[in-house]
């Protein structure tokens, strides 16, 4: 009995020692700069416990003194910040043309942003690996030459990614049972640091949750735009993942249910069903819809240059562009309903050519919303996001530096 309790006791001290570490990191990172005595008032700590955690967080490079002191009555104080010299997650995000990668320290300053033309519908998965392998390679050449060191590195994913990181299926990438953590691992040659794989909304909520206008919001929704529309949702401050992780696929939603089956009103999804919102509001159906000259000379492969025409059009007044981003507003606005009524979110902000047309498709999707909601109206504001194209990136680069945030410190 006593060997057991002792054996219990320890691992509960160490636990409780990573959890206060989490508790002073999270301090400084909300209130920096603040003293040591600020931090043990304010989390409850006592001053020596916060004094010891301190001392290892500034030898392990999380923390620094800045040196500047507050003037109170009493002794001066040496203030805490984060420490954003040493450590660096990589975040990496599979666009409709693009591929994105985000570097960001500790302290959540960016560090580089780079961006690659990628035909992600058509490349498949090999060249996939290849490209994103690539791209890793050159960001963490970057990020080591400058004397940091990479803690992680996640991609985010436009379809279902199970616990091992692997893509069951990614209707808009044609992608079926494709185990990209593992192969992005070996293409990188076993790094040294982590390489994770979650969706590209999930990030994106994340992202959101930390670097957005509605950070902390505990019930927030991010919809990614993309090929695919994906869901990151958050519930009382927590990502709900489902059983197995394949929650949030809103873009396979029927929104077209009703009225009978045609081929403009009920348009074929990747997914191999019809209606879907992906097939009506993901960013090749967009241009589809709304410029249907732009596939004249070919198939579109490069998306930002229409979604800009479109946004052009819009601005200056054109009618059927107008009208045409009206109705799709109206179909987003219906799938968003039906997470509000499910989840009851405070805020639901929408990403990619969702947000850059936001002007003209979240009124309608607002008036939808309202339309087809239970609850009392003014529950809900639906928001462009503000983080541009490469939020799933950030996101990812964030949860790679997650481990060191839940308390744990880095390899040595
Ligand atoms: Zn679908």
């Amino acid at each position: 009995m006593i060997s057991i309790d002792r054996s219990v006791q320890t691992a509960d001290l160490g636990d409780v020692r990573v959890a206060n570490r989490a508790v002073v990191l999270r301090h400084v990172r909300l209130h920096a700069p603040c003293s040591r005595a600020d931090v043990a008032a304010r989390t409850g700590l006592n001053k020596a416990t916060v004094s010891s955690l301190v001392g290892e967080l500034i030898e392990r490079g999380l923390l620094r003194e800045t040196g500047l002191t507050e003037n109170r009555v009493g002794r001066p104080a040496t203030m805490l910040v984060l420490d954003g010299a040493r450590y660096v997650g990589l975040g990496l995000q599979i666009g409709a043309d693009e591929l994105v990668v985000v570097a960001a320290d500790l302290s959540g300053e960016r560090l580089l942003t780079w961006r690659r033309a990628f035909a992600a519908a058509t490349a498949g998965p090999e060249e996939t690996v290849r490209a994103l392998a690539a791209l890793a390679r050159r960001a963490t050449s970057r990020v080591t030459g400058a004397g940091r060191t990479v803690l992680g590195l996640t991609v985010g994913v436009p379809g279902l990614v199970d616990a091992d990181g692997a893509v069951p299926l990614a209707p808009a990438l044609g992608w079926r049972g494709v185990p990209l953590a593992a192969e992005l691992r070996r293409a990188l040659r076993e790094p040294g640091f982590p390489v994770g794989v979650d969706t590209d909304a999930n990030l994106a909520v994340s992202a959101e949750l930390r670097h957005g206008p509605y950070a902390g919001t505990a019930d927030l929704v991010h919809l990614t735009g993309g090929l695919a529309v994906g869901a990151g949702l958050v519930s009382g401050g927590r990502l709900l993942r489902g059983g197995r992780g394949f929650a949030g696929e809103i873009g396979h939603l029927p929104v077209l249910a009703d009225g009978p089956p045609s081929a403009t009103a009920d348009p074929a999804c990747r997914c191999g069903r019809r209606g879907c919102l992906a097939a009506v509001a993901g960013v090749d159906a967009v241009v589809r819809r709304v410029l249907p000259d732009a596939a004249q000379d070919g198939p579109v492969t490069d998306y930002l240059p229409e979604i800009e025409r479109i946004q052009a059009l819009a601005r200056a007044g054109d009618e059927p562009v107008r009208a045409g981003l009206t109705e799709i507003g109206r179909q987003l606005g219906h799938a968003v309903s039906v997470l509000v009524d499910l989840l009851d979110p405070e805020v639901v902000v929408v990403g990619g050519h969702l947000a850059t047309l936001a002007p003209w498709l979240l009124p309608a999707a607002r008036a939808e919303v309202a339309a087809r909601t239970l609850a009392p109206p003014g529950g809900v504001r639906l928001e462009p996001s503000t983080l541009g194209s490469a939020a799933s990136a950030l996101g990812g680069a964030t949860a790679a530096l997650a481990t060191v945030e839940a308390g744990q410190l880095p390899a040595a």
